[in-house]
Formats: structure tokens, C-alpha cells, sequence
């Protein structure tokens, strides 16, 4: 296992975009398998009433008995409804469709935006005095497809944003509306927070358009752009019906290698940060 360089105890990544099907969830998995993959102890939490994270990761509905609605409305902690994965040092806390009425069901409390940073505070410590298993270094959190009450709490529980951005020809419609809800959040509810980078999804260079996109996202937001590209692959696509993250499906294919890459490349600009 590779010791952590850091100082802080758990580092927390939102994956976020408010256009669904780009890749959120997609990269939570496999980036979050890659990440447990060389060493860091990883919990993908699921704040998608779909649940699409929760079932890739392979746990059906009967396991999930708690789920990060109990957290959301303060009935349960967050380790608490960890259940760890078929990949050693991954670990998932499951949402259910219980998700879409929690909006409601917090709107009118004082706290309602700070619902997950409270609870995230409960999973970085090694073993709680209970015996749950805690000590997770990061915690990846997959965002529902809005920029509704759940994405908020994501952003303010969160030290940087990953944007998946699907190579299309609209990729970047919509991109500064969430940049300037990650303005807001940060003025408002968590000055932390800052773009840990844009991760561009299914990329097919049989599609002639998909390389003016990359060249135009990259043009518009710079060094923020992870050089690497994750290349459209139905391996990736399938993995899921397996609840199989795509590394343990087929290591082999071109998407795992890409998340792979993309892990080294996310550790590397943590380095980078801690270093600054
Ligand atoms: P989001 O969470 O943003 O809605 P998903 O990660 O669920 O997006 O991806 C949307 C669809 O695209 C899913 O069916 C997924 O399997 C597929 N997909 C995602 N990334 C790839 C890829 N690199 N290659 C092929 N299919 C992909
Ligand atoms: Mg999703």
C-alpha cells in the first residue's frame, strides 16, 4: 500500500454536471476502483436518487438498507450506510429513489446545504469506537444530473470539482452555468472549494467533430483539462450490467488504461496542490 503524502485525512471530490449522461457516474466508479487500485481507501457516495453508482458497484436494492437518504435527513451516519465493494478498499454508501423526496423533506432547515459535510466528517476517522470501519483518504461523491439542493450539498461538502464533459458538439453548453454555481457555492457556503479539473468522456475519433470539441474545451478551459481522454469503449458501457466496475470486467481495454491514467494524473495534482 503507498502511504499518503497528504496531511489532511480525507480528500472529497465532487463529480458533477448537470447534464445527464456525460459520465458522472462512470468516472465515480472507475476512477474511484483506480484510485483504490494504488493505495488510497476510497467511498463513492451516491446522491442520485437512480442509484446508478450504487448498482454498477454490483449491491442490489436488498442491501441497501441504509442509505444516504437516512443521511441526508440526519437518521443515520454516513458510516453507517458504507458497504463495502467487490474491489478491496472500495467502498459505496447506496442511495434509493427515497433520494427525490429529500429536497422537500430538508428545504425548510437551517442546515439543509451543510446535510453532507456534517456527515462526511464521521467517515475519515480509521475505526469508529463502534467498530465501523471508517479511515477513507478520498470520498468521491456522484451528483444527480441538476444543480438542485443534493449537488449543493455535494459542492459544499467538497474540496474541488471533477467535470465529466461528454465529447459532443454540445459539451460545453451548459458548462458556465455550472461554473457559476461553483461561484456561488464558494462565496457562499464553502470558500474551499475549487474546479480539480474537466474530464472529457466517450471520446470517439471516428466522430470528426469529437476532435474541434476537445480542441474548444481545452481552448476555453485551459489547464484545467485532464490531458487525459477517456475514449467511448463498450467495455466501459457493459461493465455495469455485471456490477463490475470496467477495471475488474477487462483490465485490458482501453477504458480501464484511461482511468487508470486519469487516477495517476488526479493524485498528481493533489501533490501539486499540497506542495503549493
Ligand atoms: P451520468 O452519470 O453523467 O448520467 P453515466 O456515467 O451514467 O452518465 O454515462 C451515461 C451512459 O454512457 C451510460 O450508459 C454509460 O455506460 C455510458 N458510458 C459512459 N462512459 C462511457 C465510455 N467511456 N464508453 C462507452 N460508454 C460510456
Ligand atoms: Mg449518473
Amino acid at each position: 500500500v503507498v502511504r499518503r503524502l497528504h496531511t489532511q485525512n480525507v480528500r472529497v471530490l465532487a463529480l458533477a454536471n448537470q447534464k445527464g449522461g456525460v459520465g458522472k457516474t462512470t468516472t465515480a466508479i472507475n476512477l474511484g476502483t483506480a484510485l483504490a487500485a494504488i493505495g488510497e481507501r476510497v467511498l463513492i457516495v451516491d446522491l442520485d436518487p437512480q442509484g446508478n453508482a450504487t448498482t454498477g458497484l454490483g449491491i442490489d436494492r436488498r442491501s441497501r438498507r441504509i442509505s444516504t437518504y437516512d443521511v441526508m435527513t440526519g437518521a443515520a451516519r454516513l458510516v453507517d450506510a458504507v458497504i463495502e465493494t467487490a474491489v478491496p478498499n472500495l467502498a459505496v454508501a447506496p442511495s434509493t429513489l427515497d433520494l427525490l423526496g429529500v429536497e422537500l423533506e430538508i428545504a425548510s432547515s437551517r442546515d439543509r446545504a451543510h446535510r453532507l459535510t456534517q456527515a462526511i466528517k464521521s467517515v475519515s476517522e480509521p475505526v469508529t469506537p463502534d467498530g465501523h470501519t471508517g479511515g477513507f483518504t478520498y470520498v468521491l461523491i456522484d451528483c444527480p444530473p441538476s444543480l438542485n439542493l443534493l449537488t449543493i450539498n455535494a459542492l459544499t461538502a467538497a474540496d474541488a470539482v471533477v467535470v465529466p464533459l461528454q465529447c459532443e458538439f454540445f459539451a460545453l453548453e451548459g458548462l458556465s452555468q455550472l461554473l457559476k454555481t461553483v461561484d456561488q457555492v464558494r462565496a457562499a457556503l464553502n470558500p474551499r472549494l475549487t474546479i480539480h479539473g474537466v474530464v472529457l468522456t466517450m471520446y470517439d475519433p471516428r466522430n470528426n467533430l469529437a476532435g474541434q470539441v476537445v480542441a474548444d474545451v481545452r481552448q476555453f478551459m485551459g489547464k484545467k483539462v485532464y490531458d487525459t481522454v477517456i475514449p467511448r469503449n463498450v467495455r466501459v458501457s457493459e461493465a455495469p450490467s455485471h456490477g463490475k466496475p470496467v477495471l475488474l470486467y477487462d483490465l485490458k481495454c482501453a477504458g480501464a488504461q484511461a482511468y487508470l491514467k486519469l487516477a495517476s494524473e488526479v493524485i498528481q495534482r493533489e501533490r501539486s496542490l499540497c506542495a503549493a
